[in-house]
């Protein structure tokens, strides 16, 4: 298709055609077929914004026991509830590089979304990617990298389904910014087109994707933004072909909320359920199904084979997660409400209808110890970027010879002898309470120390350790005086710069923050407005670091931020001599910070992301559309592959801080490189295996009219979807026409046949190993790195490869003088580009690949080839 468009691929696969599935669609199939069509239509419809308790709630199917399914956000906790936990963001989570704290993050959310009577957790987050530093919602996913987007986003689906809830991977795909994301909050017609080339969605965007359905996903969430100029929610080329063809979805696919903008064309395009159920807009109560769905299988637009497999999907997901089985899964609706934190509240709060109150807020205390996990997650995704031998700090302020040194230091400086106890003091805003976590709603503004990010992946805080109270519990204060100027103002002619001049350690924190595009903070809606700290954060550490102990004592400085901010007016200043890029820490921030500064635990975060000098830096692609440049805004992904470090290597351009990059309180060594090839090299995966299993079928006769009317004497509550009509008589028997391209057959992807895709892509086709040793005087954890590069591609014709894709990576936990061999499983789709001709991944036969280990982007300690 020409650039920018998108071709159509019909009709919707069926699901139930993996092994991995095939019990759970047999039940389903079962079920199902005991449906009338009005319950069907429930299964596939939410009920309307605010008429349940969650954020999106469908409608059951009474008759043959298929419950009503609490979908609520989000990545980062059990969003609009108490008593739960505040988890870290993903951004953070992506720092640690941990697989096993993204698995058990994922678990403890989902103990908790249980407990508290939600089916469907509305994440994890891996799009948007990152494409732009300053896009609002980056911080809900892990980094801007699709391998570890892939890998954090598996591990989190795997850890929330092993608890028997189903995860949403979210949002398919290319929501790279929240200007124009949809189009009412923009005054706008149309919602942007995120214009991108066939490689470039395989290889960055749907990439991670690919990953969660291998995970065996139960949804996906379409996005709201359009994919090539069609609403990615009924966009047949992605639903159909990429997710439900190549890579073989057995699950449902969900819209975002009111990112379906068509009725037959969703349907046809391979959506199976809308949320919140409402149409166009918001609370209006008409729906572009329900009502609208069952007329369009009655009259034949939708063929109730597409209905029957939407049905499917989602009850072949409910009995696949066990969801079933009651002594698990107690039927229940929330235990608390989206909408009130009284104790009684109305069941449907979004109709106008007269309703009884009833008991909606039981405050049940779900959280059991999952501040030990929210605390490790925090401490590990925190970076050590700067160190020049300040950290780790002693809780009696410095160590002794360090002490002595200090005040040596400011004698020759400034003549003062000083002795007693050890000065520190704590600047911004940033490091306390302001006016408590959940000041604004959705978190939608910048005040106190930041948590999260707003949005819907925003929840309330339970409570938030901020960090001056931590440090006044750490410090040790008989031996330190702790002076606090908890205020964005630079000190600097103020009343407090008099004290500064005394101080032997100043830490100095800074933030910036971000979110969904619902809602503006100062000038950031949603997006950033720049990669600035915000709230003067530069003149701030400016100003502390020349006044600090009259300019000659330390300063550390503390960021807690949504994603990259440029460093550069402060980075090099002499007395600057630590910095600790926080991310969002979630309630435990405080602990997991004092964790870190005070070396009870070793810094072992590395960058989800390049830090650049100036947004610039970071690539034409990289800014926002502020204004829209088109009626329906066309959003052009022409660097392709070019995003984050694959522009700063391209490009030669020097970040302040590479992709990856992070430092520790010891040393490590990476040496021995062995590249050990498991199978041999082929350009194309072994041919699509067919399916070992069979879609249901079910008889193909449109249902009688009448199950589709109004139960006599039903009481309907405004506003509330629900599928019947009032009558049948003006049914229209001419059916909508069918897309262009319906009546054409696709084939079938070569790189299809599984949950997954081609099951061999997954394999592995070589292994590396390197041995790991921690060299320095203390325990830590590596995180070795393992890039690859394309063998060379000379002359017309030849692939453009970028010159590094992460493809692997590890944390090992090393005691001094400890080492350990480590080893990266690479399979073929690491070894493959998507080639558009061949509509495959395709691996390089001639020449070497060359894999790189190293701590960061731009660290090779070993090179092995193959
Ligand atoms: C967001 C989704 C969220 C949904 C429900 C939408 O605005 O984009 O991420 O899950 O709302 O709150
Ligand atoms: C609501 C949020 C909701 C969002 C979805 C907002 O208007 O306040 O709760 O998640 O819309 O876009």
């Amino acid at each position: 298709p020409p650039y920018g468009q998108s071709p159509p691929w019909y009709p919707t696969p069926r699901g139930g055609t993996a092994g991995t599935w095939a019990k759970s669609y047999e039940k389903a199939a079962k079920m199902v077929s005991k449906m009338t069509l009005a319950e069907k239509v429930n299964v596939t419809t939410g009920t309307g914004w605010q008429m349940g308790l969650a954020v999106g709630t469908n409608a059951p199917a009474v008759h043959v026991g298929f419950p009503q399914l609490q979908l609520q956000d989000g990545p980062l906790g059990i969003r609009f509830a108490d008593n739960i936990t505040a988890f870290p963001a993903g951004i953070t989570v992506g720092a640690t590089w941990n697989r096993q704290l993204m698995y058990a993050r994922g678990k403890a959310h989902a103990i908790e979304a249980r407990q508290k009577g939600v089916n469907v957790l509305l994440g994890p987050c891996v799009g948007p990617l990152g494409r732009m530093p300053a896009g609002g919602r980056n911080w809900e996913g892990f980094g801007a990298d699709p391998y570890l987007q892939g890998i954090a986003g598996a591990e989190t689906v795997k850890g929330i389904q092993s608890e028997g809830i189903m995860a949403t991977i979210k949002h398919f795909v290319a929501n790279e910014q929240e200007h124009f994301r949809q189009p009412w909050e923009w005054g706008l017609p149309h919602a942007v087109s995120s214009n991108i080339d066939d490689r470039t969605l395989h290889e960055l965007y749907a990439w991670p994707f690919g990953d969660a359905v291998k995970a065996g996903v139960a949804s996906v969430m379409c996005s709201y933004n359009q994919l090539n100029n069609s609403y990615a929610c009924g966009n047949s080329k992605l639903l159909n072909g990429i997710l439900k063809d190549e890579l073989g979805f057995q699950g449902f696919v969900m819209s975002d909320w009111l990112a379906q903008r068509s009725g037959v064309g969703t349907a046809l395009a391979g959506l199976d359920m809308t949320m919140p159920g409402d149409g166009l807009r918001w609370a209006n109560g008409e729906s572009l199904w329900g009502p609208q769905l069952t007329r369009s299988i009655l009259n034949g637009s939708v063929p109730l084979e597409r209905l029957n497999d939407m049905v499917t999907r989602i009850v072949a997901a409910w009995y696949q997660l066990g969801q079933d089985d009651e002594k698990k899964f107690p039927r229940q609706p929330p235990n608390f409400s989206s909408w009130t934190n009284e104790r009684l509240g109305l069941p449907s709060e979004g109709s106008p209808s007269p309703q009884e109150k009833v008991e909606v807020n039981k405050f049940v205390d779900v959280r059991a110890n999952h501040s030990v996990i929210a605390r490790e997650v925090a401490a590990e995704g925190t970076v050590l970027l700067k160190n020049e031998d300040l950290l780790p700090l002693s809780r009696k302020g410095l160590p002794d010879a360090k002490l002595k040194m200090r005040r040596d230091n400011i004698r020759r400086a400034t003549g003062q002898v000083r002795s007693g106890k050890f000065r520190v003091g704590i600047f911004g805003d940033d490091a306390g309470e302001g006016k408590g976590p959940n000041h604004c709603k959705d978190r939608a503004c910048n005040q106190g120390t930041l948590g999260s990010g707003w949005g819907s992946g925003a929840v309330e805080f339970p409570y938030l350790m901020t960090p001056i109270q931590a440090l006044r519990e750490e410090f040790d204060l008989t031996k330190v005086e702790l002076h606090d100027f908890l205020t964005d103002k630079p000190p600097h002619g103020t009343a407090a710069d008099a004290g500064l001049a005394d101080l032997e350690l100043c830490i100095v924190f800074a933030n910036a923050d971000s979110g969904e595009g619902f809602a503006q903070w100062d000038n950031n809606q949603g997006d950033r407005a720049d990669l600035k700290l915000q709230k003067g954060g530069d003149s701030l550490i400016e100003s502390v670091a020349s006044r600090c102990g009259s300019g000659v004592s330390d300063v550390v400085v503390v960021i807690h931020a949504v994603g990259p901010v440029l460093m550069e007016k402060w980075i090099d200043l002499p007395n600057v001599k630590a910095v600790l890029l926080a991310h969002l820490p979630g309630q435990e921030s405080g602990h997991a910070l004092t964790d870190i500064l005070f070396g009870d635990i070793n810094p072992s975060g590395h960058l989800p992301f390049t830090i650049g000098q100036s947004l610039e830096d970071y690539g034409p692609g990289a800014k926002i559309m502020y204004l829209p440049n088109a009626v329906v805004p066309q959003q052009d992904f022409k660097e392709g592959l070019y995003i984050d470090y694959r522009h700063f290597d391209k490009n030669d351009i020097e970040p302040r801080f590479p992709f990856g990059f992070g430092l520790s309180y010891t040393t490590f060594n990476i040496s021995r490189i062995h590249v050990s090839p498991k199978k041999t090299k082929s350009p194309l995966p072994a041919p699509r295996p067919s399916p070992v299993a069979s879609p249901p079928s079910y008889p193909t006769t449109i249902p009688p009219a009448s199950e589709a009317l109004f139960p006599a004497g039903f009481r309907a509550l405004k506003k509330y979807i629900y599928p019947y009509l009032d009558s049948v008589d003006d049914m229209v028997s001419d059916p909508y026409p069918y897309p262009e391209g319906y009546h054409t057959t696709q084939p079938l992807s070569g790189a299809g046949g599984d949950e997954g895709g081609n099951p061999d892509l997954w394999a592995v086709y070589v292994t590396v190993a390197v041995e790991v040793a921690n060299t320095g005087p203390v325990a830590g954890a590596v995180v070795p790195q393992l890039y690859l590069s394309y063998p060379e591609q000379e002359g017309e014709g030849g692939v453009d490869f970028p010159v590094r894709v992460l493809r692997g990576f590890d944390k090992v936990y090393l005691k001094p003088g400890e080492k350990q061999t480590v080893e990266f499983e690479v399979t073929r789709r690491d070894l493959s580009y998507w080639d558009v001709g061949r509509q495959n991944w395709v691996m390089v036969v001639e020449g070497e690949y060359r894999f790189g280990v190293g701590e960061s982007s731009r660290h090779v300690a070993v090179e092995g080839r193959w």
